[in-house]
């Protein structure tokens, strides 16, 4: 198969796991350091399941968004809510149109390389909160993704209309070890366990039926 996909991976369970679904058509992941609280943490991840695909993994520093962007995500752990993921308080952790910077800097850099194609893997537990998650928001960026190279470069989101769950049933289907990712947004050597990624993360693993190999510093 022809390696034409750029992938925007994270290092958390969304993207990992579309990193091993498509892994025959990656020629290159990208992720970005913007001075989120767990950015060294994911980028770890990131980089160890890129290596075992034998992926090239791109890390780009976005210092600007720290410095200039308001959200709790880039303000300590002590900034972070505890809660469910879709709650309104939640919505202190959104970084404002994140991934419409990102999709930018991902499409320049897969026109320079020559790929055709590039995925992200929003789903569809994000849309409540983030609303550079929504169908209508991807619809949007790939029209103009499209537009704006040469090479009409196709905006690919598999998991926009899937949830979390979804994804780690389709992960453990692959084999995956989700160990190697991480979520909180605390951004601690252990996951919080209490954070609204985390709520979400141990919901996943547990509606899907899947042993969670996460330890938490707190168990509810
Ligand atoms: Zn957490």
């Amino acid at each position: 198969m022809t390696r034409d996909t750029l992938l925007i991976a994270s290092g958390g369970m969304d993207s990992t796991t579309m990193l091993y679904e498509y892994a025959e058509r990656i020629a290159l992941a990208v992720t970005f350091n913007y001075g989120s609280n767990h950015n060294a943490r994911e980028i770890e991840c990131a980089r160890y399941n890129c290596e075992r695909l034998g992926i090239k993994l791109l890390v780009i520093d976005l210092p600007f968004i720290g410095k200039l962007f308001n959200s709790s995500l880039l303000s300590g752990a002590d900034a972070i809510p505890d809660g469910r993921y879709d709650d309104e308080n939640m919505r202190s952790t959104v970084v404002p149109f994140r991934n419409g910077i990102m999709l930018a800097i991902a499409a320049g850099i897969a026109e320079s390389e020559g790929l055709t194609r590039l995925m992200m893997a929003n789903h569809s537990g994000d849309h409540a909160i983030y609303p550079d998650c929504r169908p209508e928001f991807v619809a949007a960026m790939g029209g103009a993704i499209a537009a704006g190279t040469y090479e009409h470069i196709v905006l690919d989101t598999p998991y926009t209309n899937i949830s979390k769950t979804d994804i780690a049933r389709r992960g453990a289907a692959l084999g995956i070890d989700y160990s190697h990712t991480y979520s909180c947004y605390r951004g601690g050597a252990r996951h919080c366990g209490t954070c609204g990624t985390c709520t979400e993360r141990r919901q996943a693993f547990a509606e899907a039926g899947i042993p969670d190999p996460t330890e938490y510093i707190s168990e509810q």
